[in-house]
């Protein structure tokens, strides 16, 4: 087996180690084809097949039926920053949009260049070391919608409580949770997600629409930015990113066999809790960067009492097989991204090596 670390980086990220085998397994000859996945046509029913797996396991692990779309576009979710207000944000009413960090942040900048933004909420002023509550959220009766980032994936705060707004559908970000817990997926009527934090490789994005939604997307839009143009094409009106729906299917099917998104959040809960309680054992030394309510599951974010101290965590841990550990460049301290990949093992030895530091240094 190759050298593989423990790997903590915040995406692209980790993925389960028997998917990459899988991956390995069938790359030269895809099930008796004598190619790769990678180079057949993706109207050819081998790849038909994947696509088809891909949608029904991804509506099965979220209980959406079929009055929800599953898409798996390219652009990355930076691109679904501005394909929702294109589609969605009519001239006469505005987008709500919480911000609760970098993501947020970007997603409104776009929505302000296409139309009315109007922002809902933002813990902009506590640094978004929180996520603000439903309740001091003010969405006008004219939203369109409402856009929330159900993880911060650079400041490390995840949504443990959704907002519902009647009649304003609600719009999610979860690039970097998807998949990682129980949650009531049909709240939302539109989900989108890089697939390069928890679902597989970067290129692939994953779309959750509403059909409902879909009746409501605006007019003159250029084909590849409507979602109209791909719902009824199942992402094949071109040439989807075959390779990256490949591996998602996996990851999928690596779920399901695990016994779905509650057999994941159990382990996620048990990962996120043994290394939030070393910062609670030693709050002076390891200093989480989110409120203790607002803390999330994925991305686990950290000072240490100096940057020079900083530098040294994220150098020995590199040394003892741990990769990953510097936080975004944005904000510096150091980050462990959890994702769904991530072991309970994996975050066994974070923790030790956590005390070993703290007692060495
Ligand atoms: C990484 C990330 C993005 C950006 O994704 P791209 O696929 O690189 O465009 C957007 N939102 C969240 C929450 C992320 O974590």
């Amino acid at each position: 087996m190759a050298n593989r670390i423990v790997n903590f980086n915040a995406g692209p990220s980790t993925l389960p180690l028997d998917v990459l085998k899988i991956v390995q397994e069938e790359l030269l000859d895809y099930k008796g084809t004598g190619m790769s996945l990678m180079e057949i046509s993706h109207r050819s029913p081998e790849f038909d097949a994947v696509n088809e797996e891909a949608i029904k396991l991804t509506r099965e692990l979220l209980g959406l039926d079929d009055t929800f779309h599953v898409l798996f576009l390219g652009g990355g979710a930076s691109t679904q920053f501005a394909m929702v207000p294109l589609n969605l944000l009519p001239k006469d009413k505005c987008g709500a949009y919480v911000d609760t960090g970098t993501w947020s942040t970007k997603a409104i900048k776009e929505a302000g260049i296409i139309g009315r933004m109007h922002l809902a909420g933002s813990s902009r002023d506590d640094d978004y070391r929180r996520i603000p509550k439903p309740s001091e959220l003010d969405v006008p009766a004219d939203a369109a919608y409402l856009h929330i980032t159900s993880n911060n994936t650079i400041k490390g705060t995840q949504y443990h409580d959704f907002p519902e707004i009647p009649n304003v559908p609600l719009i999610c970000d979860m690039s970097s949770d998807i998949c990682s817990r129980v949650i009531d997926f049909k709240k939302f009527s539109l989900i989108y997600a890089g697939a390069q934090k928890n679902l597989g490789p970067a290129g692939a994005t994953m779309v959750i629409v509403r059909d409902e939604l879909l009746q409501k997307c605006k007019d003159g839009n250029p084909s590849m930015l409507d979602y109209r143009t791909h719902a009824p094409k199942k992402s094949m009106y071109n040439t989807p990113p075959a390779f990256g729906i490949y591996v998602v299917k996996l990851v999928l099917e690596w779920i399901k066999n695990q016994g779905g998104l509650a057999a994941v959040e159990k382990v996620n809960r048990a990962k996120q809790e043994l290394i939030y309680g070393v910062f609670d054992t030693h709050p002076d030394y390891y200093r989480g960067t989110a409120d203790k309510d607002s803390r999330s599951w994925m991305n686990v974010t950290f000072r240490l009492p100096s940057e020079d101290l900083e530098k040294k965590f994220i150098a020995d841990g590199k040394a003892a097989g741990l990769g990953g550990l510097k936080g975004h460049r944005s904000v510096g301290g150091c980050r462990a991204s959890i994702y769904n990949a991530m072991t309970l093992e994996g975050c066994e030895k974070l923790v030790e090596f956590m005390e070993a530091f703290k007692k060495a240094n």
